[in-house]
């Protein structure tokens, strides 16, 4: 378990260091901010989203820790080409992971790579640091006002 700890944690800091599609996107219809208020984390998600409802492209940009970096950045490979129906089951699936119990077991495949960050349950502050880039995303689905995790 603590080599895969170890391995989860350099994925994170890798995309934490090189974070994937990030910038503001050209031609995005949806924007969207988000603030974590407990870790100073903000970022905004850029989404562009066909007649289908299908995610052609999202990218992020912002500033915060690590987790809140690498989540989005890994949110941002996750979700290409996935619909809206997707992106919220995906989400809704994490986010029940994040928030189990430390104990408890989860179905780390239904996840996919956002699993590097089961681990976060463990430290319920860190968990809205894991989930803001989702929260933001979400929003910005639904095209509301700007988010914060609280
Ligand atoms: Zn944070």
């Amino acid at each position: 378990m603590s080599d895969l700890r170890e391995l989860y944690q350099q994925v994170i800091l890798d995309h934490n260091k090189n974070p994937r599609n990030f910038g503001a996107l050209e031609g995005a219809n949806r924007v969207q901010e988000g603030y974590n208020p407990l870790c100073g984390d903000q970022l905004q998600v850029y989404l562009l989203v066909n007649d289908e409802g299908v995610i052609e492209d999202i990218q992020f940009e912002g500033s915060g820790c690590a987790i809140s970096k690498a989540s989005a950045s890994i949110m941002t490979e996750t979700l290409k080409g996935k619909n809206e129906t997707e992106a919220q089951e995906i989400f809704a699936r994490f986010h029940e992971v994040v928030t189990s119990d430390a104990s408890a077991s989860y179905d780390a495949e239904s996840i996919g790579k956002m699993a590097v960050f089961a681990g976060v349950r463990e430290f319920p502050m860190r968990v809205k640091c894991a989930t803001l880039a989702w929260h933001t995303m979400t929003s910005a689905l639904k095209s509301g006002d700007s988010v914060t995790t609280e």
